[in-house]
């Protein structure tokens, strides 16, 4: 289905790529979540993007593009390392950062001199960057700060007060974002954990460090911000993986008596320890980690949406492959609140 805001259109990839040209915005779908793309090529195109997201503007911008052979208008080099991570995760939620070539403006790179880039594996995500014939920056479709959108609804919501033309691709298949790596660090550096896990990149480049909250700052500009998280207050309960659940137990009848309504984000396996919460949204099974990975964002928007709970407490879940990547973006949710 395409929401669309004009009546007259006939083709909707023809009508976005026409928006991108002429220096609009179009919202439109990866495997990952949805992008709110602009020309990379035009500066002011992509200020739009800061704007419409309320994003800050020293937050640099991913660049997509539809084909890996579009790699070299906008990168200086593509290292060995890199052509090693294309080749095996491209089209893929794999964003690398390059060095990056004059053609690609500071306001899309935050005044960095590299550049983010992905090759989506979307097929409507990538007729829209070939119709365009540009490539196209984009973040996370969603109000800057709040969870990103994995449906086309979720976008309308955020973005949708002025019109904003949307190619709905129907909900995301991994609902977190890409993982970015920085290979121009030795060893390679994981700036943002995602689709593609640290044991995954680390099959094909041995050692990788993963980003940690003190260097953020300098490397990863976007990182330093509270992210993804719902307007509800959440917090991350238990000791362990294992412990959680009982500990969570404990904390609704400690928020009980201050007259407190309480929601739990979890899993199936563990619903029976939540009789007493106010409502309760499961993540999906403790096996199957990607369905986990896909409700995480959409349960975020329930709670808010719902509003009856003044405190979401949420499982914690194993730290590694998907469920690494799960824990970062709870981590993100929670920062500046405990309980
Ligand atoms: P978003 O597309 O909203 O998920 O955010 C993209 C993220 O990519 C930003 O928050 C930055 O942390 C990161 N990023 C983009 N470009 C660069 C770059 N050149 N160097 C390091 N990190 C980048
Ligand atoms: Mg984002």
């Amino acid at each position: 289905m395409i929401i669309a805001k004009s009546e007259e259109f006939t083709n909707p990839l023809v009508e976005a790529a026409q928006i991108i040209r002429k220096g609009g915005l179009v919202v439109f779908p990866t495997e990952t979540v949805y992008g709110l793309g602009a020309n990379a090529l035009d500066a002011k195109a992509a200020l739009k993007i800061f704007k419409a997201k309320k994003r800050p503007v020293n937050n640099p911008l991913i660049v997509h593009i539809a084909e890996k052979k579009d790699i070299k208008k906008i990168v200086a080099s593509v290292p060995a390392m890199a052509q090693k991570l294309i080749d095996k995760f491209w089209p893929g939620p794999l964003t690398i950062i390059f060095k990056k070539k004059e053609i690609i403006p500071n306001e899309v790179t935050a005044g960095l001199e590299t550049v983010a880039v992905r090759l989506p594996n979307h097929a409507l995500a990538r007729a829209f960057i070939r119709e365009a014939g540009v490539p196209i920056a984009a973040p996370s479709a969603n109000l800057s700060g709040r969870p990103s959108s994995t449906e086309a609804s979720h976008a309308k919501k955020d973005l949708g007060k002025k019109p904003i033309f949307i190619l709905d691709g129907g909900r995301s298949k991994f609902g977190v974002e890409s993982t970015i790596i920085n290979i121009l660090e030795n060893p390679p550096v994981i700036l943002r954990q995602g689709a593609v896990t640290r044991e995954a990149l680390q099959k094909v480049l041995g050692q990788v460090a993963v980003l940690n909250s003190k260097n953020s700052k300098i490397i990863s500009p976007g990182t330093r911000y509270r992210h993804y998280a719902p307007r509800t207050k959440l917090a991350l309960i238990g000791s362990s993986w294992q412990a959680s659940p009982k500990e969570i137990e404990l904390t609704i009848i400690k928020y009980h008596l201050k007259n407190k309504k309480v929601g739990v984000l979890g899993t199936r396996e563990n619903y029976h320890f939540y009789k007493k919460a106010d409502r309760v949204l499961l993540l999906g099974s403790q096996k199957n980690l990607p369905t986990c990975a896909v409700n995480l964002y959409k349960s975020f928007r329930d709670f808010d949406r719902f509003g009856d709970v003044d405190l979401i407490l949420a499982e914690i879940f194993p730290e590694k492959e998907l469920g690494a990547v799960i824990m970062d973006r709870l981590r993100r949710a929670a920062e500046n609140y405990s309980c």
